[in-house]
């Protein structure tokens, strides 16, 4: 089984990337921002809860927020690992994460981090477009649509995110600072950490994804 735990600051481009290598690896990616927002648009309990601290650009509770993740990495798809995009994003659910996969056999875990600096993850942020249907997602300077508002995949209407908004952005990323970052360290004691250079164009983030990811399965045979 291979987990790979996607990190990287808002902006980064996890869910882009995670989406490529969910077609490299053949493994589904599993994205805790997707999953909040598919509860928010079915008005569950767990959406209405969710709501309120995404509006703000805080982080959910740790404990509904693993067992959000928990569920959906327990469907068949996941048999044979998950690509983790948005999750964990606190120690406690690094934590939590890991004893639930010491029960797996064997996993190969690797941390890959899309490194860029704040003031690039800002401007990624603004301007970004998604996908209503596909989650894919556009940026008006840096990736832009064919035809303007319209998603080059299926033809749907693109929209900004609400939690897209300059002062909640501005909020998320100082979030991460604050508490995804000490998880950096968390996955670089364990050596599981690969650097990753995100300012570079897509495709070449990509091939220096896949790489690394094969790089870690193959350590991880001679081990
Ligand atoms: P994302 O789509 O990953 O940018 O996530 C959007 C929002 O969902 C975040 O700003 C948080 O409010 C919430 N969220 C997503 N993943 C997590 C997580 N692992 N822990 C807590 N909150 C999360």
């Amino acid at each position: 089984m291979l987990f790979v735990v996607l990190m990287g600051g808002p902006g980064a481009g996890k869910g882009t990337q995670a989406r490529k290598l969910q077609e490299s690896l053949g493994i589904p990616q599993v994205a805790s921002g997707d999953l909040f927002r598919e509860h928010l648009n079915n008005e569950t309990e767990l959406g209405k809860l969710a709501h309120r601290y995404i509006d703000m650009g805080e982080l959910v509770p740790d404990d509904v927020t693993f067992e959000m993740v928990r569920e959906r990495l327990l469907y068949q798809d996941c048999a044979r690992g998950a690509i983790l995009d948005g999750f964990p994003r606190t120690t406690a659910q690094a934590e939590a994460l890991d004893s639930f996969l010491s029960e797996m056999q064997d996993p190969v875990i690797i941390a890959p981090n899309i490194h860029l600096p704040s003031e690039v993850l800002l401007r990624r942020l603004s301007g970004r477009l998604t996908c209503k249907k596909c989650g894919h997602v556009f940026h008006i300077e840096f990736g832009p649509p064919e035809v303007p508002g319209i998603c080059d995949f299926d033809g749907s209407p693109l929209y900004q995110r609400e939690d897209d908004n300059e002062q909640t952005q501005r909020r998320r990323i100082q979030v991460y600072y604050d508490q995804t970052t000490p998880l950096l360290n968390y996955y670089r004691r364990r050596e599981l950490l690969v650097e990753i250079n995100g300012d570079q164009p897509m495709e070449a983030v990509h091939r220096d994804l896949v790489e690394a990811i094969h790089n870690a399965i193959e350590v991880n045979a001679t081990n």
